[in-house]
């Protein structure tokens, strides 16, 4: 059997990791999440779901996720109450890429107050934008258990293949050249705000993201480490 590495205490609320495109959500976000044995709620890769299931929220999103915008906020904050309301969610969660709008923010305030969940620690993953292409434009993840590589700086130990489960590695149609651009201008004028934003609320906790992917997640886990338990 495969020795249990969850961490031993629990999460108890939302973690929110907040930063550019390319910046390392995902990759914390998927081991934060494994350490505390809580769900990882990645609103990309739901919206990638009903995309290649053909649903009518896919149908909706498949055409402004290709030109790199933002889906409507009814759109995805419905999918996301669906989604925190399913009892594995009752220990806390983690967020990647969402919120990404203020009006976002103030829906999950809610949200999260209804259910009776403590305020969420929101990770600011800071980075400067001259790195993220490399970054984007080399990520690859697996078809089959979603992990995350990056052909440059982390490639999978046989090109092509998931090192975990075999599963063949793509890349995302979003993450061509020609679709970062207004992705990252997305990110500027719709998501950065959010900085600001939980900042005043004194719940952001801003780590420095350019650094190794290990040492990131040791201050991500440090700080989460920090006010567990508090508020
Ligand atoms: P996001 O979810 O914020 O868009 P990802 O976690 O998918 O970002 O990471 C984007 C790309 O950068 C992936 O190819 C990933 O392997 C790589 N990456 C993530 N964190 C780091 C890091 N700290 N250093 C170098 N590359 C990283
Ligand atoms: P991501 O996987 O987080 O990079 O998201 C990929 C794409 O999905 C984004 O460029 C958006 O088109 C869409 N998306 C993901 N999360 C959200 C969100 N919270 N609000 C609006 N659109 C989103």
């Amino acid at each position: 059997m495969a020795p249990d590495t969850r961490h031993p205490d629990k999460l108890d609320r939302a973690v929110i990791f907040l930063g550019p495109p390319g910046a390392g959500k995902g990759t914390q976000a998927k081991e934060l999440a494994r350490k505390y044995g809580v769900p990882h709620l990645s609103t990309g890769d739901m919206l990638r779901e009903h995309v290649t299931k053909g649903t009518p929220l896919g149908v909706k999103a498949k055409p402004i996720m290709e030109r790199g915008e933002l889906v409507p906020d009814s759109l995805v904050l419905q999918m996301v109450r669906e989604r925190i309301e399913r009892p594995d969610c009752s220990h806390g969660f983690v967020f990647d890429g969402f919120p990404r709008t203020v009006a976002q923010a103030k829906y999950l305030g809610e949200l999260l107050k209804q259910h009776g969940y403590k305020r969420p620690f929101v990770i600011h993953l800071a980075i400067d934008p001259s790195v993220l292409l490399p970054r984007l434009t080399g990520r690859r993840t697996c078809k089959m258990g979603g992990e995350i590589y990056n052909i440059y700086e982390r490639p999978p130990k046989v090109a092509g293949r998931c090192d975990a489960d075999g599963g063949e590695l793509v890349q995302r149609p979003d993450d061509r050249e020609e679709v970062i651009g207004p992705r990252l201008r997305a990110y500027e004028k719709q998501t950065a705000p959010l900085v600001a934003y939980y900042g005043r609320l004194g719940l952001l906790h801003s780590i420095d993201a350019s650094k190794s992917v290990e040492e990131v997640g040791r201050q991500v886990l440090q700080s989460v480490q920090s006010v567990r338990g508090a508020r």
